[in-house]
């Protein structure tokens, strides 16, 4: 379906392979789990259950890595377990089962859409997270721009380049600057270089952007303005904002003007993680696209449904934790969520320059960086590291105290 040249030019290179990941222990095997021909009493299985929620619980204000909020608690959803909530097809359309939670899902996916700002005829769904979403963006993209090559930066999550690599598309990856944002000049070149090889009789083989907002490392946000302009070069443009981190950082960025990555800055589509900022027992996330850019709807007879979503069976559970934690918290309270960690994020780099370890984090940015200590610190901490660097992320349980006995550790590796 792509018109690629027979030898694809030297700008066209996947991502440089990353550095080898240290060794990671295997998840030792469990034999007290193994399940057998014969039922087991429940009370043994219930232990097992529960010392495991005891020590990952007291685990969970050691993780400062990773983006995801630890500092829910959803049990008083208990009922909501007894009920199977299965959202098939589109959320707004009935099915044959009628067994979903979809009323929710409505609701959620309307609060999301007015944090990024869309226009009154989004389409958009609760997805299993954050790649879903991507999947979505650059399948919509695919179906309009079918020459067109994605242009992601080397910052990117790898999740880009696997999906693109599902969906048989062409990844041209950009430089990004200092900070870790995609720069807008080397996209206008590689997407030039795309549009000399392939003029399409004037009007260019058009060019895809997947714009992080939130680089996964450095926490940068990409300039979906900016981008869309120079990619232009290249004919059409699809921009897909993958903003699975950083987009509800960024609706409340306290800077103005703040980081340019919603619909009214020019995306055409935005993903976004539900289990990051807001904190869910279950990966999930949400997809926003403009209606006129959505998949075609499947055939779904069967589940007498439109559905235009990528699965068929959805977690409707996901719709009803996150109701849950939106509910309280309102667009206001999202807002003094996200000053907390943004402050938080601020004092570390406070606490971690005074012990000399070059952080570094870009204007509104939950993310954190700074030399990457020994493995110890690394492994006690579930520090995120790439090369030299390591990171984290001040999410909702991550406070001053943490980031005060993580400066301890690190100042003490620092003598030894
Ligand atoms: C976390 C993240 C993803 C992957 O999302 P999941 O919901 O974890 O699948 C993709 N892109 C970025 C920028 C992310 O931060």
């Amino acid at each position: 379906m792509l018109d690629t040249p027979a030898q694809p030019p030297a700008y066209m290179r996947t991502a440089a392979k990353p550095k080898a990941p240290s060794a990671r222990q295997p998840v030792p095997v469990d034999r007290d789990l193994h399940i057998g021909q014969q039922p087991t009493d429940w009370e043994t299985g219930r232990k097992s259950v529960l010392s495991w929620v005891v020590d990952l619980s007291a685990e969970q204000p050691h993780v400062l890595g990773f983006p995801g909020a630890l500092d829910f608690d959803y049990s008083d959803m208990a009922p909501a377990l007894a009920a199977f909530a299965n959202n098939v097809g589109d959320p707004t359309s009935g099915d044959a089962s009628g067994v979903g939670a979809k009323k929710f899902e409505q609701a959620v996916v309307r609060f999301f859409a007015e944090t990024a700002e869309a226009p009154e005829d989004v389409y958009g769904y609760l997805t299993t997270g954050g790649s879903e979403g991507i999947r979505y963006g650059l399948q919509a993209a695919r179906e309009r721009l079918p020459h067109a090559h994605i242009y992601v930066s080397d910052q990117a999550h790898y999740a880009v380049r696997k999906e693109a690599r599902t969906l048989g598309m062409k990844v041209c990856v950009v430089a990004s600057g200092e900070d870790g944002s995609m720069d807008p000049d080397d996209l206008k070149v590689k997407a030039l270089v795309h549009r000399r090889l392939n003029p399409r009789g004037g009007r260019g083989p058009g060019a895809i952007v997947l714009a992080t907002i939130g680089t996964t490392m450095k926490g940068a946000y990409d300039d979906v303005t900016s981008l869309r302009l120079m990619a232009s070069v290249a004919g059409q443009v699809y921009v897909h904002a993958d903003a699975a981190l950083g987009g509800l950082v960024a609706a409340h960025a306290p800077s103005q003007p703040g980081p340019r990555w919603n619909f009214t800055h020019g995306a055409h589509s935005v993903s976004m993680s539900g289990h990051k900022v807001i904190g869910s027992p279950v990966p999930c996330g949400v997809l926003l696209i403009r209606e006129e850019f959505a998949l075609e709807p499947a055939q779904a007879e069967y589940v007498k449904a439109t559905d235009r979503t990528l699965g068929c069976s959805r977690s409707g559970l996901a719709a009803l934790f996150l109701w849950r934690a939106l509910h309280a918290l309102g667009h206001d309270g999202m807002r003094e969520r996200i000053r907390a960690g943004l402050e938080t994020a601020e004092y570390a780099v406070t606490q971690l320059d005074r012990v000399g370890v070059n952080p570094s984090r870009p204007a509104d940015s939950l993310i954190v960086c700074f030399d990457r200590p020994a493995d110890r610190v690394v492994n006690r901490w579930h520090l995120a590291c790439e090369g030299e660097r390591a990171h984290i992320v001040t999410v909702a349980h991550v406070g001053r105290p943490q980031i005060d006995a993580l400066c301890a550790d690190l100042a003490s590796w620092r003598r030894s």
